[in-house]
């Protein structure tokens, strides 16, 4: 099973408001090296960074509402002058290759319009990159010496310099590599229900990943490629 659960996950019903948000952000490393691999958005490979997966409206008891307004669909035209920063810090790994759109329509429909009493579409993107720009996990990782550089780490240590850098617990979910390691996948925030704010998570952390996790590294897909047919091959002489 690549990825696991992460808190409790119910659906709930759509009309009570929910009470604070899970900012999600994914390692483009460990979306990439996973069996289900990845594709580069069409504008080009992202840099090596955390990317936004979602900011997701939740209840404190950790069940959530979804896709709460079929009538704000996305509308592309709201966030035209915020296209570069979307597609720098919130960019699409899918495949096969976007330009963002689909990317960013799923989490609008699904997860943005759950919170428009706080914000209308261009709000709900524009507070998303402004946590993304405030909370520079990478940096409060490296500072820490946690790089994303293949090594293994006590998942401990990984919480507590998030804890230390930015002053609040994650919850980490982990997925694997094509060789079974459980790797840092997505890094999960709690922030206050008007988006501003870090808080302390109201469902207390409950981690999928093992005690010891890989940070990989970010690989260009060529090289990822050529090291799994490697890989294969080792594994069919052997
Ligand atoms: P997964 O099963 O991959 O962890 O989650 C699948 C999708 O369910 C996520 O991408 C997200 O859209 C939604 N989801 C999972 N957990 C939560 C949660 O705790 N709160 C909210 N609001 N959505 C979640
Ligand atoms: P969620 O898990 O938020 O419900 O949905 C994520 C959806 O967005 C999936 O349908 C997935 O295919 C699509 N998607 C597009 N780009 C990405 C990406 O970079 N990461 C993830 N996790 N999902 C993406």
């Amino acid at each position: 099973l690549a990825t696991g659960v992460v808190g409790r996950r119910k659906k709930a019903p759509k009309d009570k408001e929910y009470e604070f948000f899970y900012f999600v952000q994914q390692w483009p490393g460990s979306v990439c090296d996973a069996k289900r691999a990845c594709c580069y958005p069409k504008t080009g490979r992202p840099v090596s960074d955390f990317g936004i997966h979602g900011l997701w409206p939740t209840y404190n008891d950790g069940s959530y509402p979804s896709s709460c307004d079929s009538t704000l669909s996305f509308d592309v035209t709201l966030v035209e002058d915020l296209k570069g920063r979307l597609e720098e810090g919130w960019p699409t790994l899918a495949c096969p290759s976007g330009d963002g759109l689909k990317f960013w329509s799923h989490e609008w429909s699904k997860h943005g319009t759950c919170s428009k009493s706080v914000f209308n579409e261009r709000e709900y993107f524009q507070d998303a990159l402004d946590l993304k720009n405030k909370i520079n996990l990478l940096k409060v990782l490296t500072d820490a010496g946690i790089e994303p550089n293949d090594e293994f780490y006590e998942l401990q240590d990984v919480q507590e310099a998030i804890k230390k850098g930015l002053g609040y617990y994650p919850k980490l979910q982990c997925n694997e590599d094509m060789e079974g390691n459980s790797q840092i996948y997505q890094v999960y925030l709690c922030v206050d229900k008007l988006g501003k704010d870090l808080i302390e998570c109201p469902i207390p952390p409950r981690a999928n990943c093992p005690s010891r996790v890989q940070f990989p590294k970010f690989y260009e897909l060529a090289a990822t490629r050529m090291c799994w047919a490697h890989r294969a091959s080792v594994s069919q002489k052997a």
